[in-house]
């Protein structure tokens, strides 16, 4: 159990002090900052009157000047802030800020200016640190001291430490085991409480990750400049320990725990945007959240290829995709492949982002795509050679523009940046950022893949679409792909930093493990190795639960050419008014509704177990009818031999009634709901 502080005990002792502690507007959470005898400062988090997180030290660590000790308390302030602001989209256009700020300006021996700013919402708390180093042009970075002291015991969900990918299973462990994880790592404390230790606006910094300390201490981890390759026995040399370069005076990215008495309140909770700055485009009219096909699922499946034999990314395919586009409601097409092959080596491949392939006649296809109202996304895999890719940006981003090009997907496949840098260091996160600014002024939207994690900050740059950051379906096609817990985890982990590209709807579940299936090539496993966990239903279940305003329906045209399943994603809208998580539990499921407009789609699914979901409608406007259509798991679905069985029921209800959805192990349920 957590332990009760103290609280009169520290109001007396400061009470002739300038404030040190700030509560949530309700009340129910209150960070109490402290100073040690050696002027270091540290924080602690209490929630309903229990400590949540341990006094904590703060601050960062330079070896040119000392950033981290000596310091005194110069003046405090505070500000309540209760405000509503918009988004062009987003899980909510609509979003409340509700909270209180304390500032606490420090000063040390070294003349160093830290402000520690906290603020604290009803459903978590955000603090950074804001420093001023006299004379000073750049400092180096060495560390962070920032420490999480976890009250007690929790069961913890994460991924690993590693700050070149994000594509790794989920590990559920107890806290008290676990020694390294990324961000969000998501925990459940043994008397109901829920958290998640996230950061929130990752700008010119490298990301944060946890290792273990002590007992239940975990201590912030930065990315470092350069790939670290420590020989053991050898002293560590200052290159390898530079975290980050920056100016004499700047502000860290936000620290965050989000708070939840039920594993939903984590998403749905507005924190994270809440954290970062407001919008930095006067004209957002030109970003539209899209539905998307494309030629995707075929490359990883071996059925074309992305270059040569087999190329899929062809004009005449292309013509097919947009054809298919527009007669279904869906805005988007997607063509991997559609350029020149890659060339160089491996350790620094070479792209050119304005040569198509021989075969793919971009402006043809540009040409048809803009005649029928359809986005044409382009697809820059740059190997991970993130210099070639700037070096050509702006002249690749001209060249899109000039062909009607308005959204973009990223690549940085490989183990890390050209220059040996890690995807998630601070050179990395100045490219991506770089990337989205210079896409923004031509009005091109953003889909990254291997980028670096979601942080929010879609609130200032809403160019930036989605993400993938997480191991996606393209793990169904050639290994033995996500078990059934991994899309019903995601929420309440991964998507608690924003929207994520995972690219859901495969139809054709079985189609991976067929023996003797047709295949240019194979990715070293035996096919019947490879394979989905879910059953169809889920598929179209994760259209609405792994949320992202660019949502593509991955499979085979032919899999959806007269499948009456697929009336869902035409009904489906990817650009939602509000969402709400309605049920669930971290790993085992979820459900989820969102509104578009004046119709609703509802999400439900299950890990391996199966389940029967209750679901009151008392989201749906009050005295409407609706047409819901169930499109379900059926009596004789089942995980192994038969997912692809879905069964679709429609029912007119309304507000009063309660939705009975019956999952089987693996699966789901979408639903639409469309007014009468
Ligand atoms: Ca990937």
């Amino acid at each position: 159990m957590r332990t009760t502080f103290l609280a009169a005990a520290l109001l007396a002792a400061v009470a002739c002090s300038p404030k040190m502690t700030v509560s949530s507007p309700d009340g129910r959470i209150a960070v109490r900052f402290a100073l040690d005898a050696s002027g270091i400062p540290s924080y602690a988090v209490d929630v309903d009157g229990a400590a949540l997180v341990e006094p904590s030290v703060m601050g960062l660590l330079s070896d040119e000047v000392n950033l981290d000790r000596g310091f005194s308390l110069v003046s405090s302030r505070t500000k309540s802030v209760r405000e509503t602001w918009h988004q062009p989209w987003g899980e909510n256009k609509e979003v409340e800020d509700s909270h209180r700020e304390l500032t606490l300006h420090l000063e040390n021996e070294a003349g160093v200016g830290l402000d520690v700013v906290f603020r604290v919402f009803d459903d978590g708390v955000g603090f950074r640190y804001r420093y001023a180093v006299p004379g000073a042009d750049t400092i180096r970075i060495i560390g962070e001291r920032t420490r999480f002291a976890f009250a007690s015991d929790a069961t913890s969900w994460s991924i690993p430490g590693d700050f070149n990918s994000y594509e790794h299973l989920y590990r559920k462990m107890p806290l008290s085991e676990l020694r390294d994880t990324n961000t969000p790592l998501t925990l459940k404390f043994s008397d109901g409480l829920y958290a998640a230790v996230h950061e929130a606006a990752l700008v010119d910094f490298p990301e944060m990750v946890l290792r273990h300390d002590i007992g239940l201490t975990f201590q912030s981890s930065l990315a470092p400049l350069r790939q670290q390759r420590r020989r053991r026995g050898a002293p560590l040399t200052e290159q390898l320990d530079v975290k980050a370069v920056v100016p004499g005076t700047f502000e860290t990215p936000w620290r965050t725990v989000q708070i939840g008495r039920k594993a939903v309140d984590l998403v749905n909770s507005s924190l994270i945007l809440n954290l970062n700055e407001p919008c930095a485009l006067a004209d957002v009219s030109w970003i539209r959240p899209m539905k998307y096909i494309g030629v995707w699922w075929s490359l990883h499946l071996g059925l074309e290829s992305w270059g040569g034999e087999g190329h899929g990314a062809t004009t005449e395919n292309a013509m097919r995709y947009i054809d298919f586009a527009a007669a279904n409601n869906i805005q988007g097409v997607l063509f991997e492949g559609w350029n020149d092959a890659w060339r160089g080596s491996d350790a620094l491949p070479d792209f050119d982002f304005t040569r198509p392939a021989p075969d793919y006649d971009v402006e043809k296809v540009a040409a048809y795509a803009r005649g029928k109202g359809i986005y044409l996304i382009t697809h820059n895999e740059t190997g991970g050679n993130y210099r070639r890719f700037e070096e050509q940006l702006e002249r690749a981003l001209d060249w899109d523009a000039s062909l009607g090009i308005h959204a973009m997907k990223t690549g940085y496949a490989g183990g890390g940046l050209s220059g040996g840098a890690p995807r998630h260091s601070q050179t990395g996160v100045r490219h991506f950022q770089k990337v989205v600014e210079e896409a923004a002024g031509r009005q091109i939207m953003v889909d990254g893949h291997e980028v670096v994690k979601a942080t929010g900050l879609r609130r200032t740059w809403p160019n930036f679409m989605t993400r993938e950051c997480v191991r996606g379906m393209e793990y169904n096609g050639w290994g033995p792909g996500n078990p059934p817990s991994h899309t019903v985890t995601l929420p309440y982990t991964r998507l608690l930093g924003g929207p994520v590209d995972y690219t859901p709807g495969v139809f054709d579940i079985l189609y991976t493990c067929t023996e003797g299936r047709p295949q240019l090539r194979t990715w070293g496993r035996p096919a019947t190795e490879c394979r989905e966990h879910t059953t169809l239903a889920k598929q179209m279940a994760n259209w609405v639960i792994l949320y992202s305003p660019m949502q593509m329906a991955c499979d085979l045209l032919e899999n959806y050419e007269g499948h009456p399943a697929f009336q869902f994603f035409r009904d489906f809208d990817a650009d939602c008014d509000a969402s709400e998580a309605l049920q669930g539990e971290v790993g085992e499921w979820i459900a989820v509704v969102r509104r578009a407009g004046d119709r609703f789609f509802l999400g439900a699914a299950t890990d391996e177990s199966a389940r029967t979901v209750e679901q009151p409608l008392t989201f749906l406007r009050p005295g409407v009818r609706y047409t819901a259509t169930i499109y379900g798991d059926a009596p004789e679905t089942d995980l192994e031999t038969n997912p692809a069985a879905c069964e679709i029921t429609s029912y007119t209800l309304t507000s009063d009634d309660t939705l009975t959805l019956r999952l089987a192990a693996g699966g789901g349920a979408a639903v639409s709901f469309i007014p009468e």
